[in-house]
């Protein structure tokens, strides 16, 4: 077959690993707009759902991700006139860039080619393929050529938000929470290598106003961010890659979703078929998922329509209940002030309860682990699952010590 992927982010990369490894005797081209080795955003969290079955589709790049990866062991919060409370819960952040890295490098050895700086225009313009898969990120210019037919339909999110990066390395994932006059204004934040950590701002848009940000520029808004959250920054700066190329990075985010994600020999993978609201973390993980099954039914020999509809609907219901509690998510941000005044652990369970899904177990061990012997037990079981699942990893060659089965720098 002759596959177009048009996008080179994590969905495209890594489908045309996975075909190619289904089929070596593909032809296959991923035309990415950008240069080798540039791109936006900073790091991205997953979990173990992920990396399992990254290791199942392909133990080799999976292998790379997970070395590359650093791991946390639970989650910090921090709010004006609050104590600090930690939350359990462990999970792993990689920088984009680096993801990129690896699975550009898988595809290329496995004789994909890569065409960088090759920006498509119109579909017009592509040579003949069998199947040209549109992973073209969140503002899809395929799916915008073709919006009749996809059904797409873009919901614009009311906060504001900003994905920065900074030199301070934060020790875990953190929420920090700020008031100032102006309203209160928070941050995610958590390490993705041993140098850098990946710094989400976010408010409501009359705070954001008030605090002046619609007229600063990149480099004052980050100067005005490193004045607001001081304490939290051990001095380090902010960065906002927007700084060198004019404007600022501040955005509302779009959730996307199509009716259909099909069109002849093209179909929708990813951010440009759905986004899923950064409050959980987790689109990066579903493109990457939306990759394996579009492998997997284009794998199955069957008439191209027929898998492409199984492919849509398998995602579909995989989908459904990660957007849901994005939903939920992104609203509990929206109306965050309305919790601020909770005593802290309460404010704490309310953001972990944000989801909507938070089983009273969770709770009850969250609870626990304010005391500081059960948060010890605690640690030292989460250690043990590190080693036995380092221990179990199917298909690797990689040797561990007990206790280092997840490196803790890129
Ligand atoms: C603030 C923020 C934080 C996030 N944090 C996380 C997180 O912690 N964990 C997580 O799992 N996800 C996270 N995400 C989501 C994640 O970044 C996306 O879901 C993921 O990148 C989607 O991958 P993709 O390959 O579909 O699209 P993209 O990563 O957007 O890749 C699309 C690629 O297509 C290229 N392209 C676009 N148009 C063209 C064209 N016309 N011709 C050629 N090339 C083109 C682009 O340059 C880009 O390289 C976050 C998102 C945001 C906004």
């Amino acid at each position: 077959m002759r596959i177009t992927c048009v996008g080179g982010g994590p969905a495209g990369l890594y489908f045309a690993v996975l075909a190619k490894l289904a089929d070596p005797g593909h032809e296959i081209t991923v035309l990415e707009r950008n240069p080798a080795g540039v791109t936006w955003g900073w790091g991205v969290v997953f979990w173990d759902d992920l990396l399992d079955d990254l290791f199942r589709y392909d133990p080799v790049s999976a292998e790379r991700i997970w070395e590359s990866a650093r791991q946390w062991d639970e989650y910090e919060v921090r709010a004006t006139g609050k104590p600090v409370t930690h939350l359990a819960g462990y999970g792993f952040s990689l920088g984009r860039h680096r993801l990129l890295e690896i699975l550009a490098e898988r595809a290329a050895e496995l004789g994909v080619r890569i065409s960088y700086r090759d920006e498509l225009t119109d579909l017009s313009d592509l040579p003949p393929a069998d199947l040209v898969v549109a992973c073209d990120g969140a503002r899809s210019r395929i799916r915008e050529q073709y919006a009749e037919h996809f059904g797409a339909e873009v919901e614009v999110a009311r906060n504001k938000y900003i994905w920065l990066g900074t030199t301070h390395v934060f020790d875990t994932f953190t929420f920090g929470f700020e008031k100032t006059e102006a309203g209160w204004i928070w941050f995610h934040a958590y390490p993705f290598n041993d140098r850098t950590s990946t710094f989400i701002v976010e408010c409501q848009p009359s705070t954001w106003a008030a605090l002046g940000f619609d007229t600063l520029d990149a480099r004052d808004g980050c100067v005005k961010l490193q004045e607001i959250f001081a304490e939290h920054l051990n001095g380090k700066a902010l960065i906002d890659h927007r700084a060198e190329v004019g404007g600022t990075g501040w955005l509302n985010f779009r959730r996307v979703t199509a009716h259909r994600w099909d069109h002849g020999n093209v179909v929708l993978m990813g951010d440009s078929a759905h986004t899923t609201h950064f409050a959980i973390g987790s689109g990066t993980k579903l493109a990457m998922q939306d990759a394996m099954a579009l492998a997997e039914a284009v794998a199955s020999g069957d008439d191209l329509a027929v898998a492409l509809e199984r492919y849509e609907h398998r995602r579909k219901a995989a989908l459904a209940p990660l957007q849901r509690a994005a939903r939920a998510s992104s609203a509990w941000f929206e109306r965050m002030p309305e919790y601020a005044d909770l005593p802290a652990k309460r404010f704490s369970y309310a953001l972990s309860n944000r989801r909507g899904e938070y089983p009273m177990w969770r709770f009850v061990l969250h609870m626990a682990t304010q005391n500081i012997v059960a948060r010890t037990l605690l640690r030292w079981t989460l250690s043990a699952r590190r080693w036995s699942r380092a221990r179990r990893r199917p298909n690797t060659s990689h040797s561990v010590a007990a206790g280092q089965a997840i490196p803790n720098t890129a």
